[in-house]
């Protein structure tokens, strides 16, 4: 199976394309996630990518472009993939619609993933990652302390840089400005499924399972 996730940032999509990831056995490829890595090997990319990444701005298209399509093609996604996080414009959008042409693959799944700002600047500013294995946490729902509750490293816990309030506003004015616009492309293009981000993590992946299912079954 194929999906994209998209929404504002802090909206859970990574969570819920986690979930999604170990239901259907398909790889989640997060496009934020790949650029932070490429930081962490202080790649040409990563470090360009970063000082964008850093300010809430976009990291250019042909950047983006070569990276999702060595993804895309590469052994792993071909059973299927989560993307998250791509695409971001109308421009990657139309991109990937020729990309997935080119691969010949059909009946993406698109998720658009909603939710109101107060919550996403609530939701964002308490949110801390583990350097080591990645996991996500947040403080309104979990209490941490100096070690990874997932893996048990310890002084790993940290916030994101662009996750602090300034850049997340930052974040969602890009945000209206070049992502949102996506919705009425994919309603115009395609099925789109839209999905309240309100609510627990379990509430939200039932909300998604079953419009998945309700879709799959027509
Ligand atoms: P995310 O983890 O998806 O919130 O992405 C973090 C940051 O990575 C974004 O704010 C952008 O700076 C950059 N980024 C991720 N995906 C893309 C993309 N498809 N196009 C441009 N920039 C991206």
């Amino acid at each position: 199976m194929y999906f994209i996730f998209f929404g504002p940032p802090g909206v859970g999509k990574g969570t819920q394309a986690k979930i999604l990831s170990r239901k259907y056995q398909i790889p989640h490829i997060s496009t934020g996630d790949m650029l932070r890595e490429a930081f962490t090997n202080k790649t040409e990319l990563g470090v360009k990518a970063n000082a964008l990444m850093e300010k809430g701005l976009l990291v250019p298209d042909d950047l983006m472009f070569k990276i999702v399509y060595e993804t895309l093609a590469s052994d792993k996604c071909k059973n299927g993939f989560i993307l998250d996080g791509f695409p971001r414009n109308i421009e990657q959008a139309e991109e990937l619609d020729n990309i997935f042409s080119e691969m010949n693959i059909t009946n993406v799944i698109i998720i658009l993933l909603d939710l109101d700002e107060t919550e996403i600047i609530r939701r964002l500013s308490n949110r801390r990652n583990c350097k080591s294995c990645g996991a996500l946490f947040n403080l309104l729902s979990d209490s941490l302390n100096s070690k990874c509750p997932k893996c048990n490293s310890d002084g790993t816990i940290y916030q994101r840089d662009d996750d602090k309030e300034e850049v997340i506003r930052k974040r969602l004015v890009v945000y209206k400005e070049f992502t949102f616009p996506l919705k009425k492309y994919y309603q115009q293009n395609s099925h789109l499924i839209i999905i309240d981000g309100f609510g627990e993590i379990d509430e939200i992946t039932e909300r998604i399972s079953s419009s998945i299912e309700k879709l799959t079954k027509r």
